[in-house]
């Protein structure tokens, strides 16, 4: 019987669920089906005034809500995220297209990233400067305000936990607009805050036109500060519209993260977890690694062994269990591939692996290997955000750390060599806020999660994802 997607969908503002009342809606997708699966409200300009007017209330109360009783609500938030794990991931994966391993996965981060910020945000502490006898300075640290957040669908359950946990557990009230495209995740996510006893105006959650919800709250001077999850373009529109207030700012956009393979490197297993780890999500991840630059010593073991792995993989309905990728999120995503695929084989590049279509009637497009891409491609230069593994030779250490550094993105970063050493230069030299040296994982709760350049600034996660929600001030005592 095929899985059903049964979560009724609504705007939740003031700790109420809203829905009809003649209001607007958008049709929720199945990625594998291309078929249509509910109908999601979407918030009128009255609505957001009032979740602008209950993010007010709800601030004013959350930040003198004592933070052990903040971080009570974020464990128990994680506690029911994980009792209710098999109707959550196969929401998101009738939504989202992803496999239901890897939305459980991403279920299991968001609920140890919940678990994370419970504690930090019980660790907000100041400093007391030493003056003369009978004073004092102090420098105290105090939650920002009403917070807007914009995420993207491509993890629908980890990019609403990556906006909420860090806010409530630092005293913030909240506005957050998940994608549309997502939505059942994300009001189940809401749910669990709701039924772990998180007060009613503390978190929003709206849909809606994206442009108008974000020029309308960050045209607000309730609005404190702007989160935002997405691409570069978007980021930067966002980011003039929160300088008229001069808003706090934390921007997580898009990346072209450069993989640097050395000679010396362990081949069979840098291959392995590099095919698994490049199709994730169908490639869909501002940190899947992207420009493949490999030593001329390796580079053609190195491709025939990328190809032969990424045919190998299954494709099909991320409910299937055998799937080892599922479809692409939405319409655009394989529709913009085939372009970039277009692109870079006109241009030059070979095709080893996929290049087309694939699936019945869904979103799919094929895990897809290209090699000796030239850097004018398209691909070479724009964030191609699906399963495309772009392959390019390198001869030295100096040229691929230039060419890792030559696009404006600044993400994330993978290089594979045994030899010590180099991987501490590696490190120092590559432009990028994340570097991961002989792993693919760089995403840890208690680690700071951000990019630099065009990919953004300010980090998500650990205790910075904390610190960017507060700000410091000075109290001089005499
Ligand atoms: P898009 O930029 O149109 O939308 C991305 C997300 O941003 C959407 O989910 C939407 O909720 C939000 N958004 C869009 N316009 C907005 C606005 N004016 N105000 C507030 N929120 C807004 O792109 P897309 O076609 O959905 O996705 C493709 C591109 O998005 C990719 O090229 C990639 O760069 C980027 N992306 C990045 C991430 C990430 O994790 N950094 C995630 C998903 C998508």
């Amino acid at each position: 019987m095929p899985a059903t997607y049964d979560t009724p969908l609504g705007l939740y503002i003031g700790g109420e669920w809203l829905s009809g009342g003649g209001r607007d809606t958008h049709d929720v997708l199945n990625p594998a089906t291309g078929a249509g699966q509910a109908a999601l409200p979407l918030a009128t300009i009255d609505d957001l005034d009032r979740a602008l007017a209950a993010a007010e209330r709800g601030f004013i109360a959350w930040r003198a809500t004592p933070p052990e009783q903040r971080g009570a609500v974020l464990t128990k938030t994680a506690q029911l995220l994980r009792e209710r794990a098999d109707r959550i991931t196969r929401i998101a994966t009738l939504e989202q297209g992803k496999i239901q391993a890897e939305a459980k996965g991403e279920l299991a981060a968001a609920a140890a990233l919940l678990d994370f910020h419970a504690a930090e945000g019980q660790r907000i502490y100041g400093r007391v400067l030493p003056r003369p006898s009978g004073t004092r300075s102090m420098v105290l640290h105090q939650p920002v305000g009403p917070v807007a957040a914009f995420c993207a669908w491509n993890f629908p359950i980890m990019n609403v936990v990556r906006k909420l946990a860090p806010a409530i557990a630092a005293g913030c009230s909240i506005i957050i607009k998940p994608s549309e495209e997502t939505a059942g995740s994300a009001v189940e996510v809401l749910r669990c805050f709701q039924d772990a006893g998180l007060p009613g105006d503390v978190a929003q959650c709206v849909f809606g036109v994206p442009d108008q919800i974000s020029r309308h709250l960050l045209a607000s001077p309730i609005t404190r500060k702007l989160s935002f999850t997405g691409s570069v373009p978007v980021g930067k529109q966002l980011m003039k519209l929160a300088a008229d207030t001069m808003m706090h700012t934390t921007m997580e956009l898009g990346g072209h993260s450069p993989v640097l393979v050395f000679d010396d490197c362990d081949l069979d297993k840098t291959l392995d977890i590099l095919v698994t780890h490049k199709f994730r999500n169908a490639g869909q991840v501002c940190v899947a690694p992207t420009r493949f630059h490999v030593q001329d010593g390796i580079y053609d073991r190195f491709a025939s062994g990328f190809a032969e792995r990424t045919r190998a993989l299954r494709i099909g309905d991320g409910m299937d269990a055998a799937s080892q990728m599922g479809p692409m999120a939405n319409p655009r995503r394989p529709e913009a591939i085939a372009e970039l695929v277009g692109d870079a084989t006109g241009r030059g590049a070979t095709l080893l692996a996929g290049g087309d279509r694939g699936g019945e009637g869904g979103f799919f497009f094929q895990p897809t290997v290209l090699s000796d891409v030239p850097l004018a491609a398209r691909a070479m230069n724009e964030e191609p955000f699906g399963p495309v593994a772009l392959l390019t030779r390198f001869g030295s250490e100096a040229d691929a750390v230039e060419e890792a550094n030559r696009l404006p993105f600044g993400l994330a970063a993978y290089c594979f060599t045994e030899n010590g050493r180099r991987q501490n230069r590696l490190g120092d030299d590559i432009e990028a806020g994340m570097i991961a040296i002989n792993t693919v994982r760089l995403s840890w709760g208690d680690s700071p999660f951000g990019g630099m350049k065009d990919s953004g600034h300010g980090s998500e996660d650990g205790p910075e994802g904390i610190a960017a929600h507060l700000v410091t001030k000075a109290v001089h005592i005499s």
